[in-house]
Order: structure tokens, then sequence, then C-alpha cells
């Protein structure tokens, strides 16, 4: 911590000055607090700016890569916090920094290895495409030229493999989807979430219709996000509310959204079937499946997805449900503040 005047001449000193930016007091008292930019920063007059706002709102906060004394950097956050006489006039600032340089590191680490991975599993997904549509093509043509002609036995184990290749390219299909959705098409934008629940509502029309359901929704907010993306969350959480329906009653599903500070709480509520609400966190893991394929079709990466959504955009996805009586699906996102 160190105090510097209202024009950013640098005041005290103390060990920490040494440890984390290299300076010794002589060498650092009477510097401008510039110094310790990176020659990028330091041309976009970031220090004026920043003692500007300090100086309007009382404290002004950053976190950035900063120069050391001798040129290497040092990822920090600092808090800079405008101090005044009795009567009011500004005389100078105080700064707080602290060393976040692991932590900024180690989070580089894992968006690099996270990356890696997606990349792996979307290029396997892809390319197991192509073998498995020949097997899939092939069994079914000899099932169907041979069909008869060979032993009960013979018709029966065809019967498997053609099951098991169509499974299986669904598997990959999926797999191929997750891998894909944290790969953004285009950058975040203001939308309109009633536009993208809409537009979800209108590409499921003919399963709603089905099955006679109602899907409704209050007024919803507008934020930050990728429009794509928000209609397939919404799309995948109301199929899945029709998908997983009551066999005694028509499927109602409701779309709300209520502040919560600084995040938006939306919530996707069911009146259908619903599950142990003990599973409530394993049914986010992809290809985690509670109901059987013979009753309700599905690759268990629908929700996967939803996760990888909502956590991209800064936000969180949980479920709450009664067996017999329904389910809710919560996810936050940020309000915008632009
Ligand atoms: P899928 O529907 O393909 O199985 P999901 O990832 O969308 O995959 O869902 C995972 C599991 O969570 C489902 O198999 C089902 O058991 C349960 N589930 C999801 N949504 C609901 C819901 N609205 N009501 C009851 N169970 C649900």
């Amino acid at each position: 911590m160190f105090m510097v005047d209202p024009q950013g001449v640098i005041l005290s000193w103390n060990q920490g000055v040494k440890e984390l930016l290299g300076y010794s007091e002589d060498e650092w008292i009477g510097q401008h607090a510039a110094i310790i930019f990176t020659p990028a920063d330091m041309a976009k007059d970031l220090w004026e700016s920043e003692m500007k706002k300090a100086e309007k709102s009382g404290y002004s906060t950053d976190i950035r890569w900063h120069s050391r004394k001798d040129g290497t950097e040092i990822f920090g956050s600092g808090f800079l916090n405008a101090i005044r006489d009795e009567s009011g006039t500004l005389i100078g600032y105080s700064k707080v920094f602290s060393d976040e340089t692991a932590r900024k590191e180690l989070q580089d680490s894992l968006t690099e290895s996270n990356a890696a991975l997606e990349q792996f599993a979307y290029v396997a997904s892809h390319d197991l495409q192509e073998p498995l549509r020949t097997m899939g093509a092939y069994s079914q043509l000899i099932s169907r030229k041979y069909k008869g002609k060979l032993d009960e036995d013979a018709d029966r184990f065809l019967g498997f493999i053609v099951g098991a290749a169509t499974r299986m390219s669904a598997l990959v299909t999926g797999l191929l989807s997750y891998a894909r959705s944290t790969v953004r098409d285009d950058r975040p934008s203001s939308v309109a979430l009633d536009e993208d629940v809409e537009a979800a509502i209108s590409h499921l029309a003919q399963a709603i219709e089905e099955c006679g359901g109602v899907v409704t929704h209050e007024a919803l907010p507008v934020v930050q996000a990728d429009r794509g993306q928000m209609v397939r969350l919404f799309q995948n959480l109301v199929s899945n509310a029709l998908k997983y329906r009551h066999p005694e009653r028509a499927p109602e599903v409701h779309v709300t959204a209520k502040q919560k500070g600084s995040e938006w709480v939306i919530s996707v509520h069911d009146n259908g079937i619903g599950f142990d609400p003990k599973y409530a966190a394993t049914i986010f893991t992809p290809f985690k499946r509670l109901h059987s394929g013979e009753q309700y079709t599905g690759t268990g990466v629908g929700l996967a997805i939803c996760k990888r959504i909502v956590e991209t955009h800064g936000g969180r996805i949980w479920a709450e449900s009664r067996i017999g009586e329904g389910s809710t699906f919560h996810f936050t996102l940020p309000v915008d503040n632009t």
C-alpha cells in the first residue's frame, strides 16, 4: 500500500513495494505512479483516468497486468481511494495493490486445457460419425436383404447391430453438439429473453401441439448474451418439460424472471413427472439419464449443454423437483448494466 499526491506522485514506500514491484525506497518516492503500468497502459493515460474516477466517486478499482522495475509483468488488482481533508479538498490517494499472478496463470492454463479438450471432443465426435454411418447403413442393408433367409438368431442379432449403430450415432451427435456448445458464433449482444423464449416455442410448435401443452412466460429481461445459445437453452428446457410430462395431465410450462441483486434468476417450471431431488446435480452431467431410453428417447446431453451455456455466460443452473408433481429448472444471468 502506498500514498500518492493529487497529481499521482508517489509519497510513501514499504517493504511490499520492494517485494512485489522491485523498487527500493529511494527509487520509488517521487516517481509518478504510472511507472507500475505496462507501456501499453501508460500510453492510454490510464492512471489519469483512474484518479479522475476515484476523485469523482471516492474510489476506483482495476485488475490487470502491471510492470515491475526489471520489466517483468505482474498481474495485480488495485484499489485507489481518494483522500480528502476536513474541508473536503482532495489531498491525494492511497493505492492498495495485491499480486494475483499465480491465480491468473492457473486460470489461463485451465482455459487453455479446456479449449484443448473441447477441440479433442469436437474432432473425435466429428470423425466418429463417418465410420458409424457406414456401419449403420450396411447393417441395415444386410438386415433388409437377408431378412428371413438366415436363421431367426441371425435376424435378431442384426437387429441389435442396427439398433446399437443408431443409438451410438445419436450419442456421437450429442457429444458433437456438447463440444460445440461453447464455441460462440457471435459476440454477446443485448438480447431480449422474451424473444428467445418465443423463438424456442416456435421451434417446438409441433411437439407442443401434439401433446396439447401450454407454454407461457412473464415479462423477461434484456441481458448481454449470445442469442443462438439462449434460444437453445430455452429449447432444451422446454422440450424436456414436454417430454417428461405426466401421463394424466397436459403439460403446462411457465417461464419467470426475478432480479436478485446483480443477477437475474430465470425459472422454467413444469407440471410433469418430476424426479428424485437427490439426482438434482447429477442430471447436468453429460450422458446421465434418470429415465430409460425405452420410455423416453434421448442421449442425456441436453442439460449438460444447458449448464455449459449458462456457465459461459457467467451464471449457474440448478433444479428442484418432486416426483409426480413437476420440476423447476433455475438459471442465473448477470444483470446488464451497460
Ligand atoms: P435427455 O432428455 O436426452 O435424457 P437431458 O440432459 O436433457 O437428457 O436430461 C437428463 C435427465 O434429466 C433426463 O434423462 C431425465 O431423467 C431428467 N430430466 C430432465 N428434464 C426433466 C424434467 N423436466 N422433468 C423430469 N425429469 C427431467
